[in-house]
């Protein structure tokens, strides 16, 4: 049985705030907002982290950016932040890809 909270989130096992669905991918407000706008888009198919990414699925990530550059023009954002932690070290507690679409404030570089 697949356990993972995101592909509960994307079979709609587990509710969500719904942002954004087709056949590959699937949008919605993070839990926790980092920004006034805080969107995960995630892949509907399983992937833990990039480093499992292979040329099979690679096209994916594109998708993820695509996606989230559709929605960001839809909310008329004048700027964003696209993030996909890899890895606990790098800050991933959920271990299926996500981009983080951030935005709606002004953003400082380097992150911390
Ligand atoms: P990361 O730390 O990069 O793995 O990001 C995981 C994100 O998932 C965090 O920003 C959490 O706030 C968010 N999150 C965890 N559980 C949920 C949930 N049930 N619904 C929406 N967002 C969630
Ligand atoms: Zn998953």
């Amino acid at each position: 049985m697949n356990s993972c909270l995101f592909c509960k989130i994307a079979s709609k096992e587990i509710p969500s705030s719904q942002v954004y669905e087709d056949d590959e991918v699937f949008a919605f407000n993070d839990i926790n907002p980092q920004a006034p706008v805080h969107i995960l888009i995630i892949p509907k198919q399983h992937i833990s982290t990039t480093e499992d990414l292979d040329e099979n699925n690679s096209a994916l990530i594109g998708k993820l950016a695509l996606t989230a550059s559709k929605i960001a023009k839809d909310l008329k954002l004048e700027g964003y932040r696209l993030v996909i932690n890899c890895n606990e070290i790098a800050g991933q507690s959920v271990f299926h890809i996500h981009c983080h679409l951030l935005g709606g404030r002004p953003m400082a570089w380097p992150p911390g």
